[in-house]
């Protein structure tokens, strides 16, 4: 399963940036973002810029994936306006995306009209 570089979410582009570690402790750095050295975060979601972040040095091709799906689900939340992050139970977003990337990843087939 592939992460693309863009989607659109109602009438915004969002754009998707995998960093290596040292990117991600520059970006969060310049945004004031507490870094965890312990518990590095996977990824980030910026309704600002519409950018979400993904960590790669710490993540498999499969953890990536999920992450993607993981901030996609805070993007929507902040879309459906919910602006402020601290709105979002980290628990159901972290659940509806895993069951996002689940169906993601096993679409079979196209429908065709008869
Ligand atoms: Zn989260």
């Amino acid at each position: 399963m592939y992460i693309p570089r863009s989607f659109q979410l109602g009438s915004r582009t969002w754009r998707v940036k995998i960093l290596k570690d040292d990117q991600f402790r520059t970006h969060m750095h310049d945004t004031d973002r507490k870094w965890d050295y312990e518990n590095p975060p996977r990824g980030l979601c910026d309704p600002n810029t519409q950018i979400i972040y993904l960590h790669r040095d710490h993540l498999s091709h499969v953890d990536m994936v999920h992450t993607f799906y993981h901030e996609v689900m805070h993007a929507l939340l902040f879309s459906l306006g919910q602006f402020s992050n601290k709105q979002h139970d980290e628990t159901t977003v972290d659940a509806w995306g895993d069951k996002f990337a689940q169906i993601m990843s096993t679409m079979k087939g196209e429908n065709q009209l008869e």
